[in-house]
């Protein structure tokens, strides 16, 4: 990025054109006629925005305020009617701290907002996102305000090749050579517009963004392959025995160990769950293999069948009884192994 001021300055003509009309914002027509954003309406939409997109927000944030028009006054409403207001929004945590912040800035901030990020920060449930997009947008703070879209637009304008999570600290200070004490306020929210409605996650549009000429993924082709994530590790794979031992119409169940995966349920018998696949058992007749795959690995057990070679502990259990009894994987191997 060679000219930041450049940069700012397209960035910041694109949101005098292009800003979004949200119920919140005072956009920058409005700014520009000394208008000046309610931290309240700020801080409250911030809130309900990191709980669900800004269709589903705005008509909460329309209700909110008609009936709480001021932090006093929603300070002042009873916890359940909060609450009530905020079903739908989901995560009630964040409604309790909602009203323990508005309690807060009542009666020990008179009603107003602290204007720095450092005070809004020790405001009850503020974290440090909340309080640099209060900061910025209600204040004019130069304050460094990055979410997940504004970590998607710096990690494409800048092709930042580490991978989240491990890239944040640097999107963080890549982004912060953009802030200055121009426009802290427009630029923070031209920054996420551009994130929301430009520069999405799979198709950016990047024949419309204004900062076309100065991305470096552009540049280099294939945008939407940034941010880099780190690849999933792979599942481990391992194979197994499962013994179907019959009886009559009975078949040969152990109860597994209290603890570990499937602890304390039926199972048929097995061998260890291992890298390599077993040897079929002498003695056994192979019936073919079953497939199953668990949260951190997947598994081919082998399902050999005996007449009446269960271990000691067997417990000894009727086949439609211990199809119902048992986990998936067993049961597969069961219907496998009974024919
Ligand atoms: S040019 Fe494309 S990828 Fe780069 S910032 Fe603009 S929209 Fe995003």
């Amino acid at each position: 990025m060679d000219d930041v001021s450049a940069v700012r300055g397209k960035l910041l003509d694109w949101y005098d054109r292009q800003a979004r009309a949200l119920p919140w914002r005072v956009g920058p027509a409005e700014r520009r006629t000394g208008a000046r954003p309610d931290p309240y309406r700020v801080w409250l939409s911030e809130v309900m925005l990191q709980q669900t997109t800004t269709p589903h927000a705005a008509p909460y944030f329309e209700a909110f305020t008609v009936r709480w028009p001021t932090v006093t006054d929603l300070a002042a409403a009873a916890d359940g009617a909060v609450m009530a207001a905020w079903a739908g929004l989901g995560y009630y945590a964040r409604a309790r701290n909602l009203l323990a912040c508005a309690r807060a800035v009542a009666t020990q901030h008179g009603g107003a907002f602290p204007n720095t990020e450092n005070g809004l920060r020790a405001l009850p449930g503020v974290g440090a996102y909340t309080a640099a997009a209060v900061a910025a947008i209600a204040f004019d703070a130069p304050a460094n305000v990055v979410d997940g879209n504004v970590e998607r637009v710096i990690s494409r304008l800048f092709a930042v090749e580490t991978p989240l999570p491990a890239a944040k600290p640097e999107l963080a200070r890549r982004a912060a050579t953009l802030v200055t004490s121009e426009r802290p306020g427009d630029w923070a929210q031209a920054l996420m517009d551009l994130g929301a409605t430009v520069c999405t996650p799979r198709s950016p549009r990047c024949l419309l963004c204004p900062l076309a000429a100065d991305c470096a993924a552009l540049a280099k082709g294939a945008p939407e392959t940034y941010p880099r994530k780190t690849a999933k590790a792979e599942r481990p794979h391992r194979f197994g025995l499962a013994y179907v031992s019959r009886r009559g119409d009975q078949v040969a169940l152990v109860r597994r160990p209290p603890k570990g995966l499937l602890g304390g349920m039926l199972a048929l018998p097995t061998s260890d769950w291992a890298a390599a696949a077993p040897e079929i058992p002498g003695g056994w007749t192979h019936a073919g293999a079953v497939e199953h795959v668990f949260t951190h690995f997947s598994l081919t057990l082998q399902v050999v069948v005996a007449e009446n070679s269960g271990p000691d502990e067997a417990i000894w259990t009727e086949v439609d009884e211990a199809r119902a009894a048992l986990p998936t994987v067993f049961r597969k191997a069961l219907d496998r192994g009974w024919g």
